[in-house]
């Protein structure tokens, strides 16, 4: 049996590497390794496959959280609505530019921002809310975005973690998250589901004005070369890692499929486990799999952690610690809220290796090792 891993990008690479070789190579004689011509080409390929009219290419993305919320022009202490449960980066850039972070709690089923919860966090100071489509589930972006329009707040969607996932509105209309809110950020984190071979992130908007602006905001503020109006910072995506994406983008959808199967294989093992709840998928979500991320009840998740260790299978927790319980967010006397369906999750959740070269013989290896601890 072939090792196994949280994610295996390098069998990935290799079923592409002659096209990834060459484009790389191409790109190191063309010696352009900063804003070539195949950094526009990708964005407007990603934009085509998003259905969004802009994408903006940045370095990461924590830097595309951060453009979108200095583009959006928010001041220090306006707030922020976003989940306590989620990757300590969309939070914390809402603390670095001076804005509070309201944490919410989220849904207990899909792990994502209760459109409830974010109501009742809505004051005279909210500005924003940042949903997250944690795991690659997507928030309920209809609700979110009625209440957004009701209160007249700005919607930021952290899409790093779904990238291709398309939502289905009441009416049966489709589209992908990152495209839904006033604004859509991702990552291209080489473990991401659209992954680079180093760092990388994206901006989505469909408002002009918008783009402008963050385009602005990513380019020191230059409105033309050497002018600036506004201060910004310097946040790009390197032409390499834009030859690559741009070839890893034709793969995506079936990436997402392979994704998809290992999930089913692994539904199908627990079904039934009372002890394990695997993961949900509302209605009106296409679950693209990022994390495939159990729930545990009457189970020491700790020790089912050591014990697949042991078996050589890797699981994580993410996350170990929610973000209102972290240190760097005393100054907003985050910890003594109470957010009991997050503290819950917290304790509760393990997620399994999943990525787009997963074979059977490591499923049934890893399924049979979670369920002889579980039923010991
Ligand atoms: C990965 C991730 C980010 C940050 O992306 P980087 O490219 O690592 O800066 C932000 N939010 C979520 C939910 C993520 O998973």
């Amino acid at each position: 049996m072939r090792s196994i891993q949280m994610v295996d990008t390098r069998t990935q690479y290799h079923n592409i590497k002659d096209e990834v070789d060459k484009a790389v190579i191409d790109v190191m004689e063309s010696s352009a390794f900063i804003n070539g011509k195949p950094v526009q080409d990708f964005a407007n390929n990603l934009s085509l496959y998003l259905g969004v009219k802009h994408t903006i290419p940045c370095a990461n993305g924590t830097d595309a959280l951060q453009i979108a919320m200095m583009a959006l022009g928010l001041q220090p202490g306006d707030e922020v609505i976003t989940p306590s449960f989620t990757y300590i980066a969309t939070t914390e850039v809402i603390a670095l530019l001076k804005l509070k972070p309201v944490f919410v709690e989220v849904d207990s089923k899909t792990f994502c921002i209760d459109p409830v919860a974010i109501e009742k966090a809505i004051t005279s100071k909210t500005k924003a809310i940042v949903p997250v489509h944690l795991y690659g589930h997507a928030a309920k972006m209809e609700e979110i975005m009625a209440i957004a329009k009701k209160h007249n707040l700005y919607v930021i969607e952290d899409n790093a973690q779904a990238i291709g996932c398309d939502y289905t509105f009441t009416d049966g209309s489709k589209k992908k998250t990152g495209t839904i809110g006033h604004i859509g950020c991702t990552s291209f984190y080489p473990s991401k589901n659209l992954g680079a071979f180093g760092d990388g992130g994206a901006i989505f908007t469909n408002d002009d004005e918008l783009a402008v602006k963050l385009k602005m905001t990513a380019n020191h503020g230059q409105s033309k070369r050497y002018y600036h109006d506004v201060v910004g910072c310097n946040s790009r995506l390197d032409t390499i890692q834009a030859v690559i994406l741009d070839i890893k983008l034709k793969h995506l959808d079936e990436y997402i499929v392979a994704r998809r199967k290992v999930a089913d294989y692994y539904d199908k093992a627990f079904a039934g486990n009372k002890k394990i709840q695997t993961p949900y998928r509302a209605p009106y979500s296409h679950h693209v799999f990022h994390q495939y991320t159990l729930l545990l009840e009457g189970v020491d998740r700790d020790g089912l952690n050591q014990f697949l260790a042991e078996q050589q299978v890797p699981s994580m927790i993410y996350y170990p610690v929610p973000g209102h319980k972290q240190k760097m967010f005393a100054q907003f006397n985050a910890a003594s809220q109470v957010l009991p369906v997050t503290d819950w999750l917290t304790e509760r959740v393990i997620s399994l290796p999943i990525h787009t070269e997963m074979d059977e013989e490591q499923l049934l290896f890893i399924t049979s090792k979670v369920l002889e601890y579980i039923n010991k």
